[in-house]
């Protein structure tokens, strides 16, 4: 796969699943935009692009601040005039069961996960329908498909994401964009990191591949929905879960 010349915007791209899919995009030859609320962390990321000959650029906002992502999408416009491909990963969670689940936590979660995923795609979409051409990529959830005691802020929210996927990708399809959610199951990364060991093992225990998937197996799978390959791919959610959903 070439993707050459391709400008992508990876948001939350700093760790985890973001970081993995910038880093595979710009090994493929893509300019990579890298989009966290930290910066020192983002600086990380860049020079370890940059150290394996790929061009990255980096840019601090919150996703949730719908000012704050204009702000950066015209700098980006401005420097590069095109977006080829968004992948709509930030996310954040704020467990708890209802009974004790508070305001707050309802939604920030719904604010980073949903609403961010609106503000980029609402921003971006125009210079994509001028270009007839573009590709996004929102990171969904398996919860999202099955719910998970403890996530009913996060679980509707990448629903809420699977839905927005679809209705997107009717509005947009005979522009030549196509739009997609990666479904992933339980993915070794610092947001899982906190889980403790029973509680890792009980989900192993129902995973039919026995163990947690890596970032690169969500990486390479951002990779092909980007790709010519998966051109008259669009609405569609792609499970990445070691067989936990089917
Ligand atoms: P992660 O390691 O926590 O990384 C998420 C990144 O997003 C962090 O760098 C975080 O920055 C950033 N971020 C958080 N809030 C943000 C905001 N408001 N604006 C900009 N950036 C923000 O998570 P991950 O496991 O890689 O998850 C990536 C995506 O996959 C998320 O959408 C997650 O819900 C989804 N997912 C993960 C799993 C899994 O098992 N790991 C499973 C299914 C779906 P800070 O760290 O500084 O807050």
């Amino acid at each position: 796969m070439n993707f050459n010349g391709k400008i992508s915007v990876v948001t939350g791209a700093s760790q985890g699943i973001g970081e993995a899919i910038a880093v595979e995009l710009s090994r493929v030859g893509a300019e990579v935009i890298l989009v966290d609320i930290q910066e020192e962390k983002l600086e990380d990321v860049a020079r370890r692009i940059r150290d394996n000959k790929g061009k990255s650029y980096t840019f601090c906002a919150d996703v949730s601040r719908m000012e704050q992502v204009k702000e950066i999408v015209e700098k980006i416009i401005q420097d590069h005039q095109k977006v080829d491909y968004l992948i709509n990963n930030a996310g954040i969670t704020r467990d708890r069961l209802l009974m004790r689940m508070n305001e707050e936590e309802w939604d920030a979660v719904l604010a980073v996960n949903l609403k961010g995923v609106f503000n980029f795609s609402k921003t971006l979409i125009r210079n994509m329908i001028n270009n007839r051409y573009g590709r996004i990529v929102n990171i969904s959830s398996v919860v999202g498909q099955t719910g998970n005691p403890g996530q009913c802020n996060y679980s509707a929210s990448k629903a809420g994401v699977i839905g927005f996927t679809k209705s997107l990708a009717r509005e947009v399809a005979p522009r030549g964009i196509t739009v997609n959610a990666i479904a992933p199951g339980y993915i070794d990364t610092p947001m899982t990191k906190g889980l403790s060991e029973s509680v890792k093992k009980a989900f192993i225990d129902l995973i039919p591949a026995k163990r947690f998937g890596t970032v690169e197996e969500i990486a390479r799978v951002a990779k092909f929905l980007l790709s010519d390959e998966a051109s008259y791919i669009t609405g569609q959610v792609i499970g990445v879960n070691g067989g936990l959903f089917m």
